[in-house]
């Protein structure tokens, strides 16, 4: 019998599969295509991502390798059409900034305190062919494409998978003593458990259109940016770059639901976005809607629900896929404590306690974002071609509503509050912004980002296979250590004299789970110590 069996190998199965292969668990990945996603949906790799893949023996650096290179800022056009009237330019560090850190970009940029990484642009078909090679480098991850999930059952001890082959339609079963959905928003195994979605539900229609253009930028002259949103009234749409060269993708925001699709020629589209012809090779076309929905349970017995499955959001953010590798980066350690025999019963139900609340802060404020990019397009004049005080206006609304692409407290601000598996010590909870982070050991939060003297990041602390217990100079917590040990956690403990990461701390003590949140935090050696040890791995062992 394996240990799990995940279904679905998109971003989040790989992560997961990762992930588990990492902390020592085997499981086997089933998925019913061969290659990677046909069309690119997410292209923004959010900076929390970047933390994960770092502690995965440096992936970031082979999924920055493999991102869109980006000499430039990190741009956002507003623009009527693509080669009309640029209205506002949001910068943010582009990939060659975030490497280099100049002392100029450090100033300018106050994202690049807060993380070692920032926003990365690279589509799904260019990161899941990395996380692919990363997970075929896993000896305990048996991947199974070109195999469908089509039916399981729990039962006693586990599930069983029936899986087909596609090619062929033979067909095999699969044993596991867990079972994670990874299989995507229309997720078979969420609707036979019969789970229901909570939320704004399925929101504006839209479709893409992914083309091959050399041509592109010297068509709209306007250089090289990361998304181009187009406000003209008969052209809402954003063009993101997939290469940077050659390859684009036009999301058209298809406001008016009484359309038929079939009536949208690309041609018509894309030049009127561009504001005149240029030439393209259409690669792919894809119909899809915004959502808002959340799955009111994530877990059913021996089975759990992960990224696309459980949540579904307003790509406005880039937070889906990224909150996905969340749930993945969350579940992973909890089930492999469990397999392992320390973790208790109450760490598995502790993953939608803590995710859930993940899930539904980002889809709304996913659909926030989308709500004022409506909200502007609403109120864009007929005349914004020929009108320098509509485009005005609009420059005044642009200004406004772009304040949401500062969204590294999104992407790095969630906390794991409430949770219970994380000791609360009475403070108030920091600011939950979207726009900026604030560094904070508050229990449940992600342990802050600062460059230590060495060169490494105080991320880099964080022992993924255990827990770690950081004590600066003159602390130390050996009731603690040894009642994590002796309840079988595995536990490194560090001491720490680098003023930044002291500083950091906030506390002389704090307890970091494997994923780097705090567990507890404290100024001495806590008298409840064994309460502590049992609260965080989950109450008795399963
Ligand atoms: C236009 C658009 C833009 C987006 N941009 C961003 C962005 O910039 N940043 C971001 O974070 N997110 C973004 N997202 C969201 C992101 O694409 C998804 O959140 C992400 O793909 C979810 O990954 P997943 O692995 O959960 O699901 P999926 O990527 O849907 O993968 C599910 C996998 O399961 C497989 N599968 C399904 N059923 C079975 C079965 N029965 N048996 C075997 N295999 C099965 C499928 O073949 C598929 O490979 C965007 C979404 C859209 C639509």
């Amino acid at each position: 019998m394996a240990p799990v069996l995940i279904v679905g190998g998109g971003p989040v199965g790989l992560c997961l599969g990762i992930a588990l292969a990492r902390a020592g668990v085997a499981a086997v990945l089933v998925e019913e295509r061969e290659g990677p996603a046909p069309h690119p949906k997410a292209t923004l790799l959010g900076a929390r991502s970047m933390e994960h893949f770092r502690a995965w023996d440096r992936l970031d650096l082979k999924v920055a390798d493999a991102a869109m290179q980006q000499e430039e800022d990190y741009f956002i056009l507003f623009c009527d059409r693509l080669a009309g009237h640029e209205l506002h330019r949001f910068r943010s560090p582009g990939l060659e900034a975030v490497r280099r850190r100049a002392p100029a970009a450090v100033a300018r940029f106050r994202e690049l305190a807060w993380s070692p990484w920032g926003k990365t642009q690279i589509g799904q078909q260019a990161l899941e062919p990395v996380l692919l090679a990363e997970a075929r480098r896993q000896p305990l991850l048996e991947l199974r494409h070109g195999w469908r999930q089509v039916d399981f059952a729990q039962v006693s001890g586990g599930v069983i998978g029936h899986i087909e082959h596609v090619a062929t339609g033979r067909r095999e079963s699969i044993a596991a003593r867990w079972m994670v959905a990874c299989d995507g928003g229309a997720s078979a195994v969420r609707r036979r458990l019969g789970i229901r979605m909570g939320g704004r539900g399925r929101m504006r229609s839209n479709v893409s259109y992914l083309f091959r253009a050399p041509d592109f930028l010297a068509a709209h002259g306007k250089g090289l940016a990361n998304l181009y949103f187009c406000l003209a009234p008969d052209a809402f749409g954003v063009f993101t770059a997939i290469d940077g060269h050659s390859t684009w993708n036009y999301q058209h925001y298809w406001a008016d639901p009484a359309r038929d699709a079939a009536q949208d020629d690309p041609a018509v589209v894309l030049h009127r976005a561009m504001g005149k012809a240029f030439a393209f090779d259409l690669l792919a076309t894809t119909h899809w809607h915004h959502h808002q929905s959340v799955a009111h349970r994530w877990r059913d017995g021996r089975v759990f629900l992960a990224g696309d499955a459980a949540h579904l959001f307003v790509p406005t953010g880039g937070v889906g896929m990224n909150t996905g590798i969340g749930d993945a980066v969350d579940l992973a350690w909890k089930l492999a404590a469990v397999e392992q025999g320390w973790g208790g019963d109450g760490l598995l139900d502790s993953y939608e306690a803590e995710r859930k609340p993940v899930a539904w802060r980002n889809s709304v404020i996913s659909a926030n974002n989308s709500d004022r990019i409506d909200m502007v397009m609403g109120e864009v004049a007929p005349d914004i071609a020929t009108s320098e005080p509509a485009r005005d206006a609009l420059r005044q609304r642009i200004l406004w509503m772009a304040k949401q692409f500062n969204s590294a407290g999104t992407h790095l601000g969630y906390r794991y509050a409430d949770s219970p598996i994380v000791v609360p010590d009475g403070t108030p909870e920091p600011p939950d912004d979207p726009g900026q982070v604030v560094p904070s050991t508050w229990p449940g939060s992600r342990f802050p980002h600062g460059w230590l003297a060495d060169g490494s990041s105080t991320l880099d602390l964080v022992d993924r296979g255990g827990f770690t217990l950081l004590a600066a100079s003159g602390a130390s917590a050996p009731g603690l250590a040894a009642a994590l040990r002796a309840q079988g956690v595995k536990l490194a403990e560090r001491a720490v004299a680098d003023p930044v990461a002291v500083d950091l701390m906030q506390r002389p003590l704090v307890l970091l789970r494997p994923d780097g949140h705090v567990a507890w935090r404290g100024a001495a050696d806590p008298a409840e110590a064994e309460a502590i040890a049992r609260r965080i791995r989950g109450g008795e062992a399963a």
